[in-house]
């Protein structure tokens, strides 16, 4: 049986009035070619709703999108301009991931994904890295460069177990985020750098063996048709998905 991997989807209000659901394609299909079938979970669902959705999963994909509340990491909203929040996403996945650490169901967590798991387990964010952290380079290629395109390197800790699926201390990277982890959680190691420091890439301080726990501010799910290393890194979840817990 394919492992059933549940990739968080976020909702707008269209022009129309109707409030849509969505998620991005890439992220559905980067799971699909590694052997898993995604599931996708809309924001907004009652607590048994989500419960019952959550029984069915055996990995979890955080995506990207959104930003986190800042209140959900202690902080007051600095730039009402830039930081767009969907409190309904944070309403869901901010349990769902709890359920998921809990069970130690293997998690990958992408862009916003890492942030919400970051602030989850207690870190902060920089609520715009432009704004908050001077030095830092342009790290959203949206509108210059095409999704899919590498525009920085990442240094990938040696030794580590993303640097163990990757099979690579270098890699080039696309970058598609204005926030980054500003305070990293406590149970987090940092294990990707970008050249002026930005945390690309978290895994656990004490990974289980049985559990795959890592979250990268790229965003493979746009790579895997020409990039090894991000294909490594989907097919490394979905296979730890297939895993009996
Ligand atoms: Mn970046």
């Amino acid at each position: 049986m394919r492992p059933r991997i549940g990739v968080t989807a976020s909702v707008r209000l269209e022009r129309s009035g109707v409030r849509r659901v969505f998620v991005n394609e890439p992220y559905l299909r980067a799971i699909e070619a590694a052997g898993g079938v995604p599931i996708v979970i809309p924001p907004g669902h009652e607590p048994e709703t989500l419960r019952g959705l959550y029984e069915l999963l055996d990995g979890l994909l955080l995506t990207g999108g959104e930003d986190v509340a800042p209140e959900r990491y202690g902080e007051a909203l600095l730039y009402p301009d830039l930081v767009q929040v969907v409190p309904e996403r944070d309403a869901t996945e901010f349990p769902l991931l709890d359920r998921a650490l809990a069970d130690r169901l293997p998690i990958l967590a992408i862009c916003r994904g890492v942030q919400v798991l970051n602030v989850k387990l207690g870190g902060s964010l920089y609520q715009d890295l432009a704004r908050d952290r001077p030095g830092a380079f342009p790290h959203n290629q949206a509108g210059t460069t095409p999704r899919h395109e590498p525009t920085h390197p990442v240094t990938v800790l040696p030794g580590s177990f993303l640097a163990d699926i990757v099979g690579a201390e270098q890699l080039l990277v696309n970058s598609l985020h204005h926030q980054a982890i500003k305070a990293l959680a406590p149970s987090l190691f940092p294990v990707a750098y970008a050249p002026d420091g930005v945390i690309e890439g978290v895994e656990a301080t004490d990974p289980a063996p049985s559990a795959f726990l890592l979250g990268v501010q790229w965003h493979p799910e746009e790579l895997v048709g020409h990039d090894p290393p991000a294909r490594r890194l989907f097919d490394s979840f979905v296979a730890a998905c297939q895993k009996p817990r």
